[in-house]
């Protein structure tokens, strides 16, 4: 079974895979750009994908790879292209349903003034009627005019109705989109780009609020050796574990995210430095106290420990400072010995 290129990355054959496609993009004359290496990475890691086999294809019948080929390709089948996709199909749907509307309501307006002007001549005839037979087909009059235009407000308040629930739905699926997008497919936690984002908001409204705010980063300890002993799949398990503990200890206002491979982040926003080392003993304790079974087999994998380092946001830091400031404290748990928790103050005060 071919696994997720993602997977893969995380996993010993990473190097290998990465120096094939370096290779094998030279040996077709092709320039290692970004793009280009990140196409021929999804192509090579699983050749029988669809943007695998149409590759295949592509450079069997030796067609040019070209920027416009490349970017053509990304569009239609790596993931962000998939998305960017969907954004333009819910934009279009968007469109069709306005400018609908907006025809409904031009044309309920037309009706409108015609049946004011029906009403204004009616006003008129009335005044000069003789009798009770031109009255009465002047009424035959306004009465078909009033249910004509009875009927037409009808149908626009069908299609405005038919319209709401459709752009209802449209931003229902763009919202389901908006969270896929900063979500980690793994472990459900939010992804780097949500982090990212998330901290920079953090940073912005504790600057300006005078708020504490406080950042932590939490890495698997051995995490390598463990994949390499395991496979990577049991390896995925492990992150997931992780994950749904440093989860339950995340929930709003805090932010909990999966930040590269096996290194989280959480974001604590109005909390201070004791409270979030109570948080961070209490994860690590639990992670730490269960046994592990891999799944397949059953065999005992024994326990993850995990390694934390947080940092108190000061005057003056920015998302990358703080950022920083926490890596350099989980790297201090790490020299130390791992499974512990370390502050970036604290480490500052010592040095
Ligand atoms: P999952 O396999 O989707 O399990 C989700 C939740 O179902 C678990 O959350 C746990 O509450 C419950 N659950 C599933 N299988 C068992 C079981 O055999 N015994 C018990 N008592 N409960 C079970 P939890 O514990 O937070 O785990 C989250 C994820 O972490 C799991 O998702 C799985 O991917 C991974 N994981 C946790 N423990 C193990 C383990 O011992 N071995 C492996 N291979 N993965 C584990």
């Amino acid at each position: 079974m071919t696994l997720p290129v993602e997977t893969t990355l995380r996993s010993p054959e990473a190097y290998g895979l990465s120096r094939r496609v370096i290779d094998e993009m030279e040996t077709a004359g092709v320039w290692p750009t970004p793009l280009n290496f990140e196409l021929w990475l999804h192509y090579l890691g699983d050749p029988e994908s669809a943007l695998g086999r149409e590759m295949q294809r592509m450079l069997g019948a030796r067609e040019p790879f070209t920027e416009a080929v490349a970017d053509m390709l990304a569009a239609e089948y790596l993931p962000r292209g998939r998305l960017t996709e969907e954004i333009r199909d819910a934009g279009r749907v968007l469109d069709r349903e306005l400018s609908s509307v907006a025809d409904a309501i031009s044309r309920a307006h037309k009706s409108q003034s015609a049946y004011g002007q029906t009403l204004d001549k009616a006003a008129t005839s009335i005044e000069t009627a003789g009798d009770g037979a031109a009255l009465k087909t002047i009424v035959g009059g306004l009465t078909t005019a009033t249910r004509r235009i009875q009927r037409e407000n009808e149908t626009l308040e069908k299609k405005l109705d038919a319209s709401t629930r459709e752009v209802a739905r449209l931003r229902e699926h763009l919202e389901q989109v908006r969270r896929d997008a900063m979500t980690d497919a793994l472990t459900n936690l939010a992804n780097r780009k949500a982090f990212d984002e998330h901290l920079i908001a953090a940073c912005e409204q504790a600057e300006t609020t005078g708020e504490p705010l406080v950042l932590a980063v939490l890495d698997v300890d051995h995490f390598k050796r463990f994949n390499d002993t395991w496979g990577h799949q049991t390896g995925d398990q492990v992150l997931r574990y992780v994950a749904s503990v440093i989860g339950r200890f995340g929930q709003a206002p805090r932010v909990a995210a999966r930040y590269g491979g096996e290194e989280f982040a959480l974001i604590f926003p109005r909390e201070d430095a004791r409270q979030v080392a109570i948080a961070l003993e209490a994860i690590r304790k639990e992670i730490a106290s269960r046994s592990l079974r891999r799944r397949s087999t059953n065999d005992e994998l024994g326990a993850v420990t995990i390694s934390a380092g947080f940092a108190v946001r000061q005057p003056g830091d920015t998302h990358t400072s703080l950022l920083e400031r926490a890596d350099s404290a989980l790297y201090a748990s790490k020299r130390a010995g791992r499974n512990r928790v370390t502050s970036a103050e604290a480490l500052e005060q010592a040095a």
